[in-house]
């Protein structure tokens, strides 16, 4: 047994029976969904028309869920690879289809960010930004462990929270470095190998870079190993290059080829056919639910459709038996219009998930009265929680019988 097994919050019989998935391949007890999805072949070429490779994902989705079911329920063996090309390779040209009308996300912009002539409104075109890359310390204990779990940061965002905790990279569509799918997977491969219990796509947001990094996936999915060169090209966005540690092989392989969960850790405003891609390669889901179904999401972060488009993904991904824990933020005079709808709705809809109820909220980007960004219409917003607010949160999620008090209150409890 690991220690990352040993860990004492997998005591918790819901965190294990939640999370079960992603501690089976964290531990390479079980090949990811990414693993399965290359052993299943295609039948149309991948030149076909992209309607045509729809129709091919939707006719495999089905045979993908039972070669998982059986791998993940019965043990049953990963299978070889597929001769020629496999539902990983198309879920790779499906996302970069859609690159050329984007519909990533539910702002649906439609634009061909191949060309870089028009933007949405994320602003990008075809390139993807890493800001940094890191064993990251501060994430969950089930998602941390004891190696870190493996952080990818990306520039730039879909929405425009005014109180952003990353606003540095959010905001900023040219912060960070360019990468193509072979930097993203060389990345993911490094901090595997060297112990991180995942590879954990974060932003800014993930979303609006899916292209490259289902491009990443695949390749990771093709037995990629990174060259020396591509290992120092990559290295120096990685922020903690001057720790040392331990790269080995068996960190990160199933039956010898690579493996990690892969964690989408996203504001979730997805569109459904990003979501049907996405099924196929993630292996655990960290979703944020901030926003209550008023006006705050389009007061505080200019987004329609917030409410109807997060609880629509949630519902997915939880009909779907996939596994995820919630994270919540407890936003300053925002708790009976955000903290408790939000709760109300996890508790109706999916009592038995994990949450995060956070109270680190601090005025930052927009509502920092110390910043020249300040705008006074956040006024609201500029300061940060108070203890009653706090426990009105924790009340809000104890009265309605959520399981947050083991993920929220771990470090209390180590
Ligand atoms: S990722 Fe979203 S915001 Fe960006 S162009 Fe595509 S649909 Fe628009």
């Amino acid at each position: 047994m690991t220690e990352f097994d040993r860990l004492r919050v997998w005591g918790d019989p819901v965190i294990r029976r939640r999370l079960g998935w992603y501690r089976e391949v964290a531990a390479n007890r079980r090949p990811a969904k990414f693993r399965i999805a290359a052993t299943i072949p295609l039948e149309r070429a991948l030149d076909a028309a992209e309607p045509d490779l729809w129709v091919e994902l939707e006719r495999l989705t089905p045979i993908f869920l039972e070669r998982w079911r059986e791998i993940r329920h019965d043990g049953a063996p990963l299978g070889p690879k597929a001769q020629g090309p496999s539902l990983l390779e198309l879920c790779r040209e499906l996302a970069l289809r859609m690159l050329a009308h984007c519909n990533f996300c539910r702002w649906n912009c439609q634009v061909d960010r191949s060309r870089e002539t028009k933007f949405g409104a994320c602003k990008l075109g075809a390139g993807a930004r890493v800001s940094t890359w890191f064993h990251h310390p501060g994430e969950e204990l089930v998602y941390r462990g004891t190696q870190g779990s493996g952080t990818i940061f990306f520039t730039s965002c879909n929405m425009r929270c005014a109180f952003c905790q990353n606003g540095d990279i959010s905001t900023d569509k040219d912060n960070g470095e360019l990468v193509d799918g072979r930097a993203l997977a060389a990345m993911a491969w490094l901090l595997r190998m060297e112990g991180c219990h995942n590879v954990n796509w974060v932003g800014g947001e993930v979303t609006i870079h899916l292209h490259r990094i289902v491009e990443a996936i695949a390749l990771l999915g093709a037995d990629f190993t990174p060259s020396r060169e591509e290992l120092a090209r990559a290295l120096p966005t990685k922020s903690d290059r001057f720790y040392w540690f331990d790269a080995d092989r068996a960190n990160g392989t199933y039956e010898d080829a690579f493996n990690a969960p892969m964690l989408w850790n996203s504001n979730f405003f997805m569109t459904p056919e990003a979501m049907k891609i996405l099924r196929l390669l993630i292996d655990v889901w960290l979703p944020d639910f901030k926003f209550g179904p008023g006006e705050c999401a389009k007061t505080l972060a200019r987004t329609p459709w917030y409410w109807e488009t997060v609880t629509e993904n949630l519902r997915l991904i939880h009909e779907w038996g996939e596994d995820l824990t919630i994270r919540h933020l407890i936003m300053p005079n925002h708790v009976e219009c955000c903290t408790a709808p939000v709760l109300a709705w996890i508790a109706a809809n999916m009592p038995d998930v994990p949450v995060n109820v956070m109270d680190q909220y601090h005025p930052d980007t927009f509502c920092d009265p110390r910043s020249q960004k300040y705008r006074p219409q956040y006024a609201e917003i500029a300061r940060r929680c108070t203890a009653e607010e706090i426990r009105s949160a924790y009340a809000h999620a104890r009265a309605r019988g959520l399981h947050f008090e083991s993920i929220t209150f771990e470090r209390a409890s180590l």
